[in-house]
């Protein structure tokens, strides 16, 4: 068990982080929260992970080399096609098997709970709406967000534009059934926005992350606006054992891929 915690943690710190693996240090402080609370998920690597690892992020090294190796033998906009249908036709399961009981049970509470992910949206290749992907992902799990937010209508943040690595468009965040999709902005400067345009006030967030990056942003947020936070770097995710696989065998596939879509 990996369970390290961070800053003074005394009675008085207003934001603290821990970074676990365990399962039942994260269950202990969700049956904590309150109906003052705020309950932040983020998705990938914390609610679900894709079970077959071999192209997929979770397995960063593979990742990285199959887009590298897919842009050279194709050019990135073609590598962006092939890059869509293998995470069309990954499976996910869920990260963490009790989440959706407890989340149901926090609802019951009367706890907010959102999800917070990076996710783009908009047009992006054939797919209208790219964000729909993460939406029929989290589908399959017996998860309601929009439970929360029954009265809060779907919210485009227009005002925090934002450039989609390599192809000269804009995209937005965007808010719609408890879940924000932050297009990979800073996801504090998003959490910002999204509670200055609804009507509730919280006393105190709880954040759940892979990601030290996210972290330090929720905590930066919750400095700023006088929020208690307690953050959790949930490094579950790292315990299971990753496809790996080499350079010879990774190409392989990525031609056989390459050839269903006809590029050769
Ligand atoms: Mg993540």
């Amino acid at each position: 068990m990996l369970l390290l915690f961070f800053g003074g943690c005394s009675q008085t710190e207003l934001v603290e982080t821990i970074v676990t693996d365990n399962d039942g240090v994260l269950h202990r402080i969700l049956e904590k929260a309150d109906k003052n609370t705020l309950v932040i998920f983020d998705c990938d690597e914390v609610l679900i992970t894709p079970t077959d690892t071999l192209f997929s992020p979770v397995n960063e090294d593979n990742y990285k080399k199959a887009i590298q190796y897919l842009n050279k033998k194709v050019g990135f906009s073609r590598a962006d096609d092939i890059l869509i249908d293998i995470r069309k036709r990954y499976k996910f399961r869920l990260l963490n098997n009790g989440l959706p009981k407890i989340v149901k049970k926090m609802q019951t509470r009367g706890v907010s709970i959102l999800v917070l992910t990076s996710h783009w949206t908009g047009e992006f290749h054939n797919i209208k709406s790219v964000e729909d992907l993460r939406k029929n992902e989290l589908n399959q799990f017996d998860f309601d967000f929009k439970k929360s937010w029954n009265n809060v209508d779907k919210i485009v943040f227009y005002e925090l534009p934002t450039k989609l690595p390599r192809y000269n468009v804009t995209r937005y965040p965007i808010f719609e059934n408890g879940i924000i999709f932050a297009c990979n902005l800073d996801k504090g400067d998003v959490l910002q926005k999204f509670l200055n345009r609804i009507s509730r006030k919280f006393d105190k967030i709880i954040f759940v992350d892979d990601k030290m990056k996210n972290i330090r942003s929720i905590e930066r947020f919750c400095k700023k606006n006088n929020i208690e936070g307690k953050c959790i770097q949930y490094k579950k995710a790292e315990l299971f054992n990753k496809n790996k696989a080499n350079l010879q065998e990774l190409e392989r596939e990525l031609n056989k891929i390459i050839d269903s879509h006809g590029f050769n």
